[in-house]
Parts: structure tokens; sequence; C-alpha cells
């Protein structure tokens, strides 16, 4: 990078918005995984056109560029590998727009998700999706990972509610796609393209999501189950009953553990499962249908059922869910928490699967993850310092793979596949599929500068 390269980008977005100095770069190297890697400078533009001036810059030189909301993402999507520039969207962070006759609202990518959702619910409305980090993440990082969330069960995930985007292209071409029209099927879903495209297909500067009506009332259930397999049927029975909980949360005994080491409330140690379920609608839907949860969790072969009675109790049986991740801190100085997903009915197969991988390298693996949509996320612990530790963590990883994608799953169900899960993509793939997205990438992007070494396998 050199200083005819950085005067170009300080007259696009003002000196003090070009980082160079190594501490302000160690700030643009990490994200929320234990990999880092510093790119040659940070810039922060305010605006989509000075985005596109510095995309033009950076497809002359052929410049890698990779995009970059709050850096909290899990699969490494958002490491500058190549160097080059790392573009931080986080200055643009302006909601444009509250349309409330049409239900929907327009931000710039870098609102943090929290922001939005408590603005469109400050008037009277719901933006569903959820993540664990919404107060750590961007509308657009959760766009190009398609973030979902434990309400994605019953609401979808961060695509199901994208309209409308506006992107800059490799080339700096600003284009927008989709609109506030709720049919529209004129030409290719380009706004589904971009969602989950993990910044390799271009630049979201601006994203409009569709917004329901804030359910009045939710109940909250906290079920222990003796045999992890019961809690599997049960979530199914509840399920096939026709009620859609939002929630439907499972933590393994490993978690119970792992939390109860943590915070000391009680948690029965023994169990082999909890399922933390929360049903909403009116007072009355809400009320009913946490009581049939219940009953069906009961006859399923449940122990203790807890149904909170006020919102500060449905809080404290949150807490157990909500502690998992902050918990494993404490165990070990890493983790690398996966993200894979199995058709509902496989998950008590996948849950002993994992613990026979986790005997077998001789790793904690702590299971916990969304239950209603099969999505899990098993957690191993280790300490990334010991290099036959590392090899075995790997070895691992590839024996939780390639278990998912035999039991009819997937890699990832809300994290993406970023640099991570790249070795293993033709896996659940297969090469045609890659062949497919690589000609996509390639029509976008003929140069590769936006976020190389992420996706495709090298
Ligand atoms: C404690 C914790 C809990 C989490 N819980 C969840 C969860 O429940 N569900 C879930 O889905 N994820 C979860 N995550 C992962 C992460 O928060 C999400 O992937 C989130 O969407 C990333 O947003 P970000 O703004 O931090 O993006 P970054 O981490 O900065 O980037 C993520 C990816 O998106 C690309 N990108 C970012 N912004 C743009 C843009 N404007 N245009 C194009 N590409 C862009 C980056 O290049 C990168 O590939 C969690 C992470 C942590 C640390």
């Amino acid at each position: 990078m050199n200083e005819q390269i950085i005067e170009e980008l300080q007259n696009i977005v003002g000196p003090e918005q070009v980082l160079t100095s190594p501490e302000d770069l160690i700030c643009y190297s990490y994200d929320g995984t234990f990999t880092e890697h510093r790119p040659d400078v940070a810039v922060l533009p305010a605006s989509t056109e000075e985005v596109s001036e510095i995309l033009k810059v950076a497809y002359r030189e052929g410049i890698p560029v990779v995009p970059r909301g709050m850096g909290s993402g899990l699969a490494a999507g958002s490491i500058p590998f190549s160097g080059g520039i790392a573009l931080s969207l986080t200055r643009m962070n302006r909601i444009l727009e509250i349309d409330h006759d049409n239900m929907m609202a327009t931000a710039q990518a870098g609102v943090i998700t929290a922001d939005l959702a408590a603005a469109v619910e400050a008037e009277g409305l719901f933006y569903p999706p959820d993540p664990a980090s919404i107060r750590q993440s961007t509308i657009g990082g959760n766009v190009a990972a398609n973030a979902g969330g434990p309400r994605c069960l019953k609401y979808g995930v961060t695509g199901d509610y994208v309209m409308a985007l506006e992107v800059v292209l490799a080339d700096g071409r600003i284009f927008r796609t989709g609109g506030k029209a709720i049919k529209n099927v004129t030409g290719y879903n380009l706004v589904q393209l971009m969602v989950g495209s993990e910044g390799t297909l271009g630049v979201v500067t601006e994203v409009t999501v569709k917004l329901l009506a804030m359910p009045p009332a939710k109940r909250t259930a906290l079920v222990t189950f003796p045999r992890l397999a019961d809690a599997g049927r049960a979530v199914n029975a509840v399920l096939s009953a026709g009620i859609l909980p939002a929630t439907l949360e499972l933590m393994d005994e490993t978690a119970i553990n792992s939390v109860e080491d943590y915070l000391h409330i009680g948690l029965p140690r023994e169990a082999e499962a909890i399922l933390v379920i929360e049903t909403d609608g009116d007072e009355a839907d809400a009320s009913r249908d946490i009581e049939v949860v219940a009953d069906i969790c009961r006859q399923e072969g449940a122990g203790e059922v807890r149904v909170a009675a006020t919102a500060a109790e449905s809080d404290e049986l949150w807490q157990a869910r909500r502690s998992v991740s902050p918990s494993l801190g404490q165990k070990r100085p890493n983790k690398l928490g996966e993200d894979i997903t199995v058709p509902r009915s496989a998950i008590p197969e996948m849950v002993a699967r994992l613990k026979e991988i986790s005997r077998k390298h001789d790793l904690p693996i702590v299971i916990f993850g969304h239950a209603g949509d099969g999505n899990l996320h098993p957690n191993i612990l280790f300490d990334r310092r010991d290099p036959d530790e590392w090899e075995r963590v790997q070895q691992a990883v590839g024996d939780i793979f390639a278990a998912a994608v035999e039991l009819g799953g997937a890699l990832s169900g809300e994290h993406g596949v970023g640099a991570l899960k790249r070795p293993y993509l033709e896996m659940n793939l297969g090469p045609i599929a890659i062949d497919v997205m690589r000609n996509i990438k390639k029509a976008l992007d003929p140069k590769g500068i936006l976020n190389p070494g992420k996706i495709f396998p090298a």
C-alpha cells in the first residue's frame, strides 16, 4: 500500500478516517474467533459515495477489501488475511426511515441491530431476528452473514426480512435491488443473492427490512429432562401439536454443568437436557400455548417444569440459557463455537455423536443451541498454545462436520463459512455447487478483491 494510495483514500474520507498505525490496525484484525491478521489500512467511510470511491481505487489497483461491521463474526469472515483495506461501515449508522404504512424500516449498514430493533419497538413495531450478539453486531453484518437467533424458529432469519438493499459492487458501481413491494419476481432475486454472501459479492450500504406488529404477550418455561432423547421427542411433539413457540432452546448436560459452575443457581447437574421454551401472541394464546407445551413435556418424560408467572421470573429462566457462552470463558483459554444444523429428529443422534467425538479427541465439547430448528452450537474448549491440542481440535471439527452432513445437515446454520469452514465446503455442497458459486463470484468481482480467502476452498 504505497503513499499515493493512502493519500487518495484520505482525499475520499478525510485523513482522520484512514488508519495506519499498528495500534489502530490491531482493532481491525480480530473478530469473535481466535484468529487475527492485520490489514494494511483501515478506512471508515461515512456515505455510500465514499464507499464507491474507495472501491474504485481498490479495483483499479487490485487491492483486497474486507467489509466489516462490528467484527463479532464467528467464522473469521472479517479478518483481512490478505492484508489490504479493512472497510469499516460503523460510521454509516443512521436509521433513515420507519415506514408505518408499509411496516418497513430502512437503515444504513452500520446501524447496531439492537438500535434498529429498539427504534421500531418504540413505535409499536417488531423486528424479530435476534442474534445473541444483537448489541454487538450491525444490520449490514447480519445481512452479510444471514444471522439467526433463538426467535428464528417462529420468525425466520435475517434474510426473511430483507426487502431491499443498496450495494456497492467491487468496481465501485452503486446498485439498488428489491423494494417495498411485497411481491416481486422480476428477474433473479439479487437481494437474496447478497444475503449471506459474507462480503464476497458486494458491500451492503443500506438495508430495508420488513417489520411485524409487536406480539403483546409472551410466556416462558424452563423444562428439565432426565434423558436427552425425551427432550428430543418433546420438541417434535410440541411442533406436531400445531404449536409454534417463538423459541425452543436446548442445553445438554455439559452446558447445564458449565452454567451451574459459573452461576450456582441450582440447575440440576444430573439432568441430560434443559429446554427453554417461549410462546408469544396475545395474552390468552401465549398462556394457553405454554400450558399445552408444559403438558406435552410432562407426558414425554420431563422432570421439573417451571413456567414463569412474571416478566422478572421469565428473565430468571432465560439467565441459564443466556449464560452458556459467558460460562465457557472460565473453562479454557479458547473456544471454537461451531454452528451445525441437522434435521430436528436427528438432534439426539447428533448429540450422541458429539459426545463420542469429545471422548475420541479428549476435548471438552459443550452443546447448546436452537432445538426447534436443529441448529446446534457445539463449543470445543481448548488451549491454542498447545500444538497437540490444536491438532486434535482440527480433527474434531472435521468429525463434527462429517457427522452433521451424514445426518442430512449442514456446516452452518447462522454464522456462515468465512475462513474457518472453507476446507469443508465441498463435503457439504459438492463440486458443482461450488463451481456455480465461483462463477457468480467471478461475474460480480472479476479481480477477486472482495474479501479474498473466504467461503471458497483454497
Ligand atoms: C457472543 C456472540 C454471540 C453471537 N450470537 C449469534 C447468534 O445468535 N446468531 C448469529 O447468527 N450470529 C451470532 N454471532 C455471530 C455474529 O455476531 C453475526 O455473524 C453477526 O451477523 C456479525 O455482524 P457484524 O456486524 O459483527 O459483522 P462482522 O463480524 O464485522 O462481519 C461478518 C461478515 O460479514 C461481512 N460484512 C460485514 N458488514 C458487511 C457489509 N456492510 N457489507 C458486506 N459484507 C459485510 C464481513 O466481511 C464478514 O464476512 C454471535 C457472535 C458473538 C461474538
